[in-house]
């Protein structure tokens, strides 16, 4: 079976990068959490009693519970779209469950069959978002601190715009290239090109910029 493929990467192979992505985003996200209202905030603001009690971080809790929900209903619908029969979704409510992690790694071993019987592109906007939705991913890793402050970098656009129907290469775009570090995204602000960190754009990109800085030089 032929994958299907968006830009470089095929699908399956997009949402085993996402699975395993929102994997290590997991448990990371209980830290946040916790941060302010763990027992180790507690303790301490028991010994100086004076202290205003910490806010808790409701906008992470709400992200672990839309995760937590979400992945373990996306992994019964695939499963019985792979014909394994009706599962029941369980309700972990806002713990850090072993369930969420283990369905990820389920997705990520099933990502080829689920392209295979047609849900992969769903399955990828679901995890990984696209143009219509945030996606589990983006929303996680905005949460891990990455607020969505913006960069203009100082090199211009490399993408090559076709000149001419047929004419291979083109010119460099040149535009100003906006980075979103909390959405791993740069992009640029002329042509539209965008390089998400996620799929590995970023090295891509690096590498471009670095032999063009080469080439200037030589
Ligand atoms: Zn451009």
């Amino acid at each position: 079976m032929t994958a299907t493929t968006i830009g470089r990467r095929t699908v399956p192979e997009r949402i085993q990068r996402t699975c395993m992505s929102l994997a290590r985003c997991y448990p990371a996200l209980f830290d946040t959490a916790e941060l302010e209202g763990s027992q180790g905030a507690r303790e301490r603001s028991s010994n100086k009693r004076a202290d205003p009690p910490l806010p808790i971080r409701v906008d992470v809790l709400d992200l672990i519970r839309e995760i937590n929900q979400i992945v373990l209903e996306l992994q019964a619908v695939c499963a019985a779209a792979l014909g394994l029969g009706a599962r029941p979704v369980p309700d972990v409510g806002y713990r850090n469950s072993h369930l969420v992690p283990e369905a990820l790694a389920w997705l990520h071993r099933a990502a080829g069959q689920l392209d295979d019987a047609g849900i992969g592109d769903h399955v990828l906007a679901v995890l990984a978002g696209d143009s219509d939705q945030d996606g589990l991913l983006r929303a996680a890793r905005r949460l891990l601190g990455l607020s969505e402050h913006t960069l203009i970098l100082t090199c211009p656009c490399p993408q090559l715009l076709d000149t001419d129907e047929g004419e291979v290469g083109g010119r460099p775009c040149g535009g100003a290239l906006l980075a979103i570090p909390g959405r791993g995204l740069i992009l640029c602000r002329s042509c539209g090109q965008r390089w998400d960190e996620q799929w590995g754009d970023w090295q891509t990109l690096g590498r471009i910029v670095r032999a063009e800085i080469t080439q200037e030089a030589a």
